[in-house]
């Protein structure tokens, strides 16, 4: 595979990507092919489980944010299936991640450069151009956008047990373990730990004996989507943490954990009422162990099954628990990936060794100012806890489209916050290619 010299190419085609391809496509001027190594589009399919909600309003699509008359929207598809009174009337609070999904994999038929069947290996610059090393052959671009997601997080402890009996929770439905009779531990406290333990409490992989779900925080938290929270999710929000210097940053990003990592409260509700039927309704009896506030520190085998050792941080003592499976619903991480390796030296990084990028996400480096390294889903430590989710992937999709084109295509411009931040924060246009 070669072809013409590119203005840009994007590697990997989650949401992120999708998103740029779709702002991107009817851009004049700008040449840019998008690369993934799945065989077609496909959104978290492991963790695809039924009722699954989206934390977010589907309003917050690959497009609409940007360019509502865009033809890749949301309404565009519901419209398109002929949903759309249907759609209204059922009134969803949250719709499923199965629709949103859906969704996503029709764009993503319908959005042009996209090729999927294509895994990127490596990654150079030859001093002109970047040199992008696919199994089908090479192509060079002036600029990268860089979309390979997040990577699965499993404790060092568990590794050596890593296989059919212990694995991350965004295996699950590949896998799709035969857990009848077994005894069941689940790792981590968030929104997987909880969808794992319905599914599991509901009996979609056989009848289990029993469950211990064990959270690392002191209970089991709910997410905050109320208002004044859901302003951290706005372009405004985030121009004020951009400014802000990076101590302060790691302090909020901690501080405002519960907003992006907790647990939504329909989901809380309904663990709640599951346990309340299964303690006081069933005959079964109690069958569930939850235990907040322990920290998983070491695993050993004992016979086919294994022991997890945790340390209870309400009372300081040593306790554990055995299991003849353990999902691990530990998170992500987010890490350059390895075909950046070629370059990975020349890109400023923070003390962290996290890269540092600017307003319009484009990593620091010390190659030319034109060539461009986009990352996008790298950036929770300087653009703040809404980098990895969906709430601002159409404005940020086009910053960059704006910044790619050397022009205004969509107008980005943050609307003043209902929040005075800061003091002497005027309503201000923030685009860099407003006409004077
Ligand atoms: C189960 C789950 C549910 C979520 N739900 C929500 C939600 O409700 N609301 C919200 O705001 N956020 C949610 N998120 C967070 C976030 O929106 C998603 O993780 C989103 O998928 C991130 O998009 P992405 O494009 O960065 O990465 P990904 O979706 O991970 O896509 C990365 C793509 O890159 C490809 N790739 C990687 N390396 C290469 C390579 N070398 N060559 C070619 N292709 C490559 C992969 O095949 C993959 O398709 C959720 C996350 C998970 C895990």
């Amino acid at each position: 595979m070669t072809g013409e010299h590119l203005d840009a190419i994007g590697v990997g085609v989650g949401p992120f990507n999708l998103s740029l391809a779709a702002l991107l496509a009817p851009v004049e001027g700008v040449a840019a092919q998008f690369f993934d190594r799945r065989p077609g589009f496909d959104w978290h399919p492991g963790l695809l489980l039924p009722d699954a909600r989206l934390q977010t309003s589907f309003l917050k699509d690959l497009v609409t944010a940007a360019d509502p008359r865009s033809p890749y929207s949301f309404l565009s598809y519901l419209v398109e299936k002929r949903r759309f009174y249907e759609f209204l009337n059922a009134d969803f609070q949250a719709i499923t991640r199965a629709e949103f999904a859906d969704y996503l994999a029709w764009a993503a038929a319908r959005v042009p450069a996209l090729n999927f069947g294509t895994e990127v290996r490596e990654i150079d610059f030859d001093g002109e151009a970047f040199e992008v090393r696919t199994d089908r052959g090479r192509r060079l671009a002036d600029n990268l956008v860089v979309a390979t997601g997040q990577q699965r997080y499993r404790p060092a402890w568990a590794e050596p047990f890593c296989g059919a009996r212990c694995f991350h929770g965004a295996e699950l439905l590949q896998r799709n373990p035969d857990a009848a009779g077994a005894t069941l531990a689940i790792i981590g406290g968030g929104q997987t730990g909880a969808e794992v333990f319905l599914a599991f409490a509901r009996g979609l992989f056989g009848r289990v004996r029993s469950i211990t779900w064990i959270s690392q925080r002191p209970n089991f938290e709910p997410l905050d989507e109320t208002h004044f929270t859901n302003e951290y999710f706005t372009p405004g929000y985030q121009r004020v943490f951009l400014d802000l210097p990076p101590e302060r940053r790691r302090e909020i990003v901690e501080a405002q954990r519960l907003a992006s990592d907790g647990i939504s409260p329909d989901t809380l509700a309904e663990v709640y009422q599951l346990l309340y039927r299964e303690r006081h309704l069933s005959q079964a009896g109690a069958r569930y162990r939850l235990c907040p506030d322990r920290e998983a520190v070491a695993m050993e085998g004992v016979g086919a099954a294994m022991k997890v050792t945790l340390r209870n941080q309400l009372t300081g003592e040593a306790e554990a628990c055995q299991a003849d499976l353990v999902l691990l619903c530990t998170g992500y991480r987010s890490e350059l990936p390895e075909i950046l390796a070629p370059i990975a030296r020349r890109l400023r990084r923070d003390d962290e060794g996290r890269p540092e990028l600017d307003a319009c996400y484009r990593a620091l480096w010390d190659g030319p100012a034109g060539k461009r390294i986009y990352l996008q889903n790298f950036g929770r430590h300087s653009h703040g806890i809404a980098d990895p989710q969906l709430s601002l992937m159409a404005w940020r999709s086009a910053v960059i489209a704006n910044d790619l084109a050397g022009r205004q295509v969509y107008d980005i411009a943050p609307c003043a916050p209902p929040i005075t931040w800061r003091s002497g924060d005027a309503p201000r246009r923030e685009s860099r290619f407003e006409a004077a």
